[in-house]
Parts: C-alpha cells; sequence; structure tokens
C-alpha cells in the first residue's frame, strides 16, 4: 500500500476546457498523485475518440504551470470508477462543482460510491468564478455553429474543435 494521497479526476474531456484544466491544476496542488481519467464511452456519444481525448487532456497538462504540484498521469478507463479508482490506488476520487444543476447528480454519485467504497472519498472542488459556466457540450454547441470559444478552451482544442466540426 502507497503511502501517496492518490486521486483521480474522471471525466469525459470531449474535449477538455478550461475548466477542466483548472480542476487539474488545483487539485493536483492537493495531492501527490492526480490521475486524469478519461472515460471511454459514457454513452455521451463523443465526437473524440478516446485516444484524442487522452493526448488533448495531455496536450493541455504540459502547458500547465504545476511546479507546486503532484504529478499528474492520464488514464483511459471503462471499468466501474471505484474499481478503477483501486486499480490506480487512489483514495479519493475529484469532480469539479459549478452550480446548484450539478450538485444532484454529484451528490448521487458520490453517495453511491461511498455505499460501495467507503474508503474512497469524494472530493468536489468549486469551480473557479472564471470559468464556472464553461461546459464541454455547449462549447461543441457553439463550435458547431462556427461561434467564437476562444474565452473557454486553449487555442489548440479550439483548432481542433474547428477541423472536427466547422462548416
Ligand atoms: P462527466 O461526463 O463525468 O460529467 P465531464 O468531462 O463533463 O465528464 O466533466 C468532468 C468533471 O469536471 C465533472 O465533475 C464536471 O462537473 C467537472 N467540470 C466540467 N466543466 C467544469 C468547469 N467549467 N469548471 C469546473 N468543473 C467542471
Amino acid at each position: 500500500m502507497t503511502s501517496q494521497k492518490i486521486g483521480i479526476y474522471p471525466g469525459t474531456f470531449d474535449p477538455i476546457t478550461n475548466g477542466h484544466t483548472d480542476i487539474i491544476g488545483r487539485a493536483a496542488r492537493v495531492l501527490d498523485k492526480l490521475v486524469v481519467g478519461v472515460a471511454i464511452n459514457p454513452g455521451k456519444g463523443p465526437i473524440f475518440t478516446i485516444d484524442e481525448r487522452v493526448e488533448l487532456v495531455r496536450e493541455e497538462i504540459a502547458h500547465l504551470d504545476n511546479s507546486n504540484g503532484g504529478t499528474i498521469e492520464i488514464i483511459p478507463f471503462q471499468s466501474l470508477l471505484i474499481h478503477f479508482a483501486r486499480e490506480v490506488e487512489a483514495t479519493v476520487i475529484v469532480r469539479g462543482l459549478r452550480a446548484v444543476s450539478d450538485f444532484d447528480y454529484e451528490f448521487q454519485m458520490a453517495s453511491m460510491n461511498a455505499k460501495m467504497a467507503p474508503d474512497i472519498e469524494t472530493l468536489c472542488l468549486m469551480a473557479s468564478d472564471k470559468y464556472h459556466f464553461i461546459a464541454s457540450s455547449l462549447v461543441k454547441e457553439i463550435a458547431k455553429l462556427n461561434g467564437d470559444v476562444s474565452q473557454f478552451v486553449s487555442p489548440r482544442i479550439q483548432e481542433r474543435l474547428s477541423e472536427r466540426l466547422g462548416g
């Protein structure tokens, strides 16, 4: 058993937004290691493949100033979240909370995970005020209609979105 404090931050990351990157940086600062778990198929019909989503997260993390933080790993997963947590020896599940609308779902998920795995704690970080309104789904909608998403995602992601969705 490792003495390191390991957390997982699971999500679809289709694609990773500035809001996700902010949570990754903040979570990594309070953990020895953060595993970003990219969910393969949560039934959300992602526009980027699992390999692309992992690669995009990797590119974003490379530009993150994490000099005071723990290490960050990116791993795709398909299993039950608590099984994946055990696989990577994580004792913390990190989630980002944007608004009241996120709360119901996150509360229910945290409660069910706590019933199944009482040794794993869910840690919700409040979205930063700069990013609290950003959602991957809306970013995709805007990009599809050739809107400007430069305030919500990095220039790299913006480019990938217009390649994939732009007219
Ligand atoms: P999921 O399919 O698990 O909801 P997402 O990729 O949409 O995956 O989100 C992963 C996590 O990041 C969730 O906890 C979500 O609430 C959080 N999140 C999404 N966007 C933001 C944001 N702008 N600020 C903070 N947290 C966010």
